[in-house]
Parts: C-alpha cells; structure tokens; sequence
C-alpha cells in the first residue's frame, strides 16, 4: 500500500505518530501538457535529430513513460553551434547592453507568469517534491535571470579598470538534480555577457529546459542565441569536444568531468566544472540543537540527497553526539516519503532506477564494512524509484560510504573531540565543494571557515543560494564559480582601460 493511500491513523503516544494524521494535498498535472514527441532547438526553430533518433523520458515517482526526445548526434552538435556562431556574430555580441538585457528580462518575466507550470513538470519529469520546485527550483531559475539581466549593461563595472567583452559561442552541459536552476546558472549569465548558447540538458530531466526553449521563442529572442540539443553522454561528449567553441561550461559528476577537461586540453577552449562533492557537518556542543538537527535533515535529506553541496557527513562533538543522533532519528521518522506532487511530502522519487541502485549498493556495502544502518519505518509506494532517508553510524572514516559521494538521501554520522579533530575529517576526502558549521561562537566559525578545503562554507544555515553569490568547489569538486561577479568573470575576457 502506497504511503498517501494509508487510512489516516488516531495520534498515537508515540511522538513518531503524532504527526501521522494529514490528508494528502496533490498539486494537479493539468497545468502542464506534455508533448508526445520534442526535438531540439536549433536557430530558433524545433527540429528532429539529423537521424531521427529519438530517446525517452519518464516519470520517476511511477516508472512510466512521459514523452520522446530528440537524440541530438554530432551532424546536430554541428549545426546547432554553426547557428549559435551566427547568432553571435551578426547580433547578440555587438547588441547594446540594454537592450540584451530586455530579452533577459521578458524571459525571466515569462517564467515568473508560468511557475507553476514549471514546478509541476518538473516535479514529474524529475522526481522532486513540488514543494521543492514551486518554492525553490523556479524562483531561484528567475532570479538568476533577473540577476544577470541587471548585469548586462554594467559589464565594464564588474571588474574595475577592466574593459569587458564577451568570449563567443559556449558549450553548457547539465545535471538531473536541480534541472532548470542549473540551466538557469548557465545561459543567464553567459547571454548577459553577449555569448550565444549551446545548451545539453541531463537526459532524464529535460522537459523543462525545452519549455523555456519555447518561452525564448515567445519572448522572440534572436534564432541561434540559445540551443539546445538533448541526448546523453555522447550528445555531450560531442558537444565538449566540438572544435568550434569557446568554452565549455560544466555541471556533473567529477568522472565526466576530467574526461572533458582532458579532452579540451591543449586547446583555447575555456572550462569551468561544477563536479561532486562529500560535504560536512561539524556540529559543535554549543550549537543550537534544534536549528542544527533541522539543517542537518534539510542539508542531506532535501532533494532525495540529490545535491551536489549536500552534507551527507556529520561530524558532531562527542559529549553530544548520543543526544543529537537519537533527535536525529527521531525528526528522519516523520519525513513524508512518498508522491513528489503532494504538497506535504519531504523526500520525494530517486530520479532514476540506475541512482536508485547505486545508493542501494552503497548501503549495503556500508552494512557489509560493519556499519550500523537506521532507517525509520515508513512505507514506500510500491511503483516509481523511492529510498527512505537512512543515518549510517559505527563509521570510521575510510569505508567507502564515508569517502565516495552517494547522491541519495543517505548521511553518515563521525564524532570528534577537538576542532582540529573535526577538520582533519571534514577535510579527509578528495572533493571540496561544501561545508556547515554549527556554534554559538563566531571565532570558532572564522577558524574553520579558514581550515575547511572547501569552496562554500555555510555557519548556522545549509543549502543557501543566490544569485549574488559565488558558488563552486575546489579539489575533485571542479574550478571556476558560478553566481556573483566572480561567476560572471567566467563568461567574459578582460582587458584593461588604457
Ligand atoms: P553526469 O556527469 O553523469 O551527467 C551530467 C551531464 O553530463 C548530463 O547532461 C550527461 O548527459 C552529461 N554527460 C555524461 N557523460 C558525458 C560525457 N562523457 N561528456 C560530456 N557530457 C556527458 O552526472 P549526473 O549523474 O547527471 O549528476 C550527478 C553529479 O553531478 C553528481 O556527482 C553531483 O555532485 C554533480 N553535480 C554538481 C553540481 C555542482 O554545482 N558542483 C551541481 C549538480 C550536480
Ligand atoms: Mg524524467
């Protein structure tokens, strides 16, 4: 029986059943319509793959298909980046600032109109709770629109004494996690800087980078300004290693990523890469128990743990650690898993069966190298990809559980004693894309932000993100940042005001 089918029980004693009674709330698919078949957005216009290969998509939480999409090959790589030359050349490099940043802005505009259109697909397509996607995903998407229009004007004050220009045509390839933020990331600012696009979304989550493909039509952007061509790895092996490109702009797994950073070696291109990472928690004994348990839940269990900068390692001060573990278990057992489309549920589909696998595999190695693996009891809808949230704990620090990134809704727990301790863990791993630091004490928090190997560092707060904010990792976890002039620098060459 399916978790929202569940008759609603009598509040129990139990504190885990208190919050047992509630009635599901689904947010309706009728705003979206799905198209059957969907090509690739090539000078302004939809059109199949040269091929006319197709692949499909599906919906995580059921197991069934959604729609087809064009399986872009190299004829289309090629066509889609002469078209994007074109666009660059003989329009969107030489347009006024201002007037760039109209079509930023209309679309950004557009998107705000159809929100929940958005959020509702995807939410389907991808398989994260539509409270993540209606209040997260999409106003995040239009703010870096927003962000990046107001930029587009005032490039030559980004770096002062520097005149700015842009750097031509951008190949930009993204992850299934965060589907449209992640596109918005990249084509917001790229467009911003006068670039033109070449854009290939993850194959499992691209229905809503096509849909604000269609919004730039409406907002009748310039034909070759933005493309997209969907597919997979190959579509994006293709497209990293085209020759006709600038640079190459990079959000996924630290694997695909050095084989494009090897295949661009040795040219001009340019690259940035937004890789894995293994995050930390450090909880200290004086940090505030209920802020810290709520963002160590939000810092690993949002998203099914399908994010890059989740803090899937706690380490927590040992004269805490037996109190903040059992409040831990005890908060994972009222998290809702189950339909992404109710609005009441915390930790929605595994986007994949293949991600599905792969966590499973890793807890199970866990259990295997002796660790101790809690899962609270809830029971999970029978169709679709679905993983209840789980705390690892008897770790040690060198099972692969605490070394490799699991992507999933999995958190491992280490004590520490001294905070040299804890950042000798915290830094015990090749990724360094983010960290959380829990205390009252503002020095302890200037002390590891200082020792901390990694790109982002959260004190008192988890997974907070804007567009004004430089965001990206260091080590395995990629160069380059995304988001705040430094992200925009990415997008542009500098030379100084003679
Ligand atoms: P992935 O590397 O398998 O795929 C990412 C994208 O690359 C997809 O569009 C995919 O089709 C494409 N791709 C696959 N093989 C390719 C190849 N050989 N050449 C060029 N492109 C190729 O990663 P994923 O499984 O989709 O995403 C999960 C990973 O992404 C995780 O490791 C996660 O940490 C990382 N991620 C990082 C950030 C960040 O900002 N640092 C953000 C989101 C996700
Ligand atoms: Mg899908």
């Amino acid at each position: 029986m399916s978790h929202n089918e569940e008759t609603p029980r009598k509040s129990g004693s139990n504190p885990a059943e208190r919050f047992a009674d509630y009635v599901p709330s689904i947010e309706s698919r009728d705003i979206v319509s799905i198209r059957s078949r969907n090509g690739l957005l090539i000078d302004g216009a939809w059109v199949d793959a040269a091929d006319g290969r197709t692949f499909t998509t599906v919906e995580p939480a059921t197991g069934e298909a959604l729609a087809e999409i064009a399986l872009g090959g190299t004829e289309d790589v090629d066509r889609a980046v002469a078209a994007a030359r074109h666009a660059y050349d003989s329009v969107w490099r030489d347009m006024p600032g201002a007037e760039r940043a109209r079509y930023l802005f209309r679309l950004a505009r557009l998107l705000q109109d159809r929100a929940r259109e958005f959020a509702v697909l995807e939410t389907i397509d991808g398989g994260k709770p539509i409270r993540e996607s209606r209040d997260i995903d999409i106003p995040l998407a239009a703010a870096h629109l927003f962000h990046h229009a107001g930029w587009a004007d005032k490039l030559d004050l980004a770096v002062p004494g520097m005149r700015a220009a842009p750097l031509g045509v951008i190949g930009q390839i993204t992850p299934w996690n965060f589907p449209l933020l992640m596109v918005a990331w990249k084509i917001a600012p790229a467009l911003a800087c006068g670039n033109t696009v070449v854009l290939k979304p993850a194959e499992t989550t691209s229905l809503t980078t096509l849909l604000l493909g269609e919004l730039t039509r409406e907002a009748e952007f310039p034909p070759g300004v933005l493309n997209i061509v969907t597919g997979a790895g190959d579509t994006g092996a293709a497209l990293a290693a085209h020759g006709g490109i600038d640079k190459v702009a990079f959000t996924g797994s630290t694997e695909v990523g050095k084989s494009i950073r090897r295949a661009v070696a040795g040219t001009p291109v340019r690259l940035t890469l937004e890789l894995g990472g293994k995050g930390a928690h450090i909880v200290c004994d004086d940090a505030a128990m209920d802020q810290a348990i709520e963002g160590v839940v939000d810092g690993i269990f949002f998203n099914q743990g399908h994010v890059c900068c989740a803090g899937s390692r706690l380490l927590v001060q040992e004269g805490i650690a037996d109190a903040f573990v059992d409040r831990l278990r005890d908060r994972i057992g009222r998290l809702r898993v189950g339909d992404p489309l109710d609005k009441n549920t915390d930790v929605g589909a595994i986007n994949s069966a293949e991600q599905l696998a792969r966590i499973v595999e890793h807890v199970e190695g866990a259990r295997q190298e002796g660790c101790e693996v809690y899962q609270p009891p809830c029971a999970l809808p029978e169709r679709g990809w679905f993983h209840a949230p789980t705390i690892v704990t008897g770790v040690g620090g060198s099972e692969r559980i605490a070394r490799e990134e699991v992507f999933g809704p999995v958190l491992t727990v280490q004590t520490f004693r001294t905070e040299r301790e804890a950042v000798d863990r915290a830094n015990a791993t090749r990724y360094g894309l983010s960290a959380g630091i829990w205390t009252e004490k503002g020095s302890r928090i200037l002390w590891f932000a200082n020792h901390l190997r990694a790109g982002v560092v959260w004190a008192n707060t988890f997974n907070k993100f804007d567009p004004a904010s430089p965001f990206g990792g260091v080590r395995e976890s990629g160069f380059g940042r995304e988001g705040g002039r430094q992200g925009l620098q990415e997008y542009l060459t500098l030379a100084p005001v003679r």
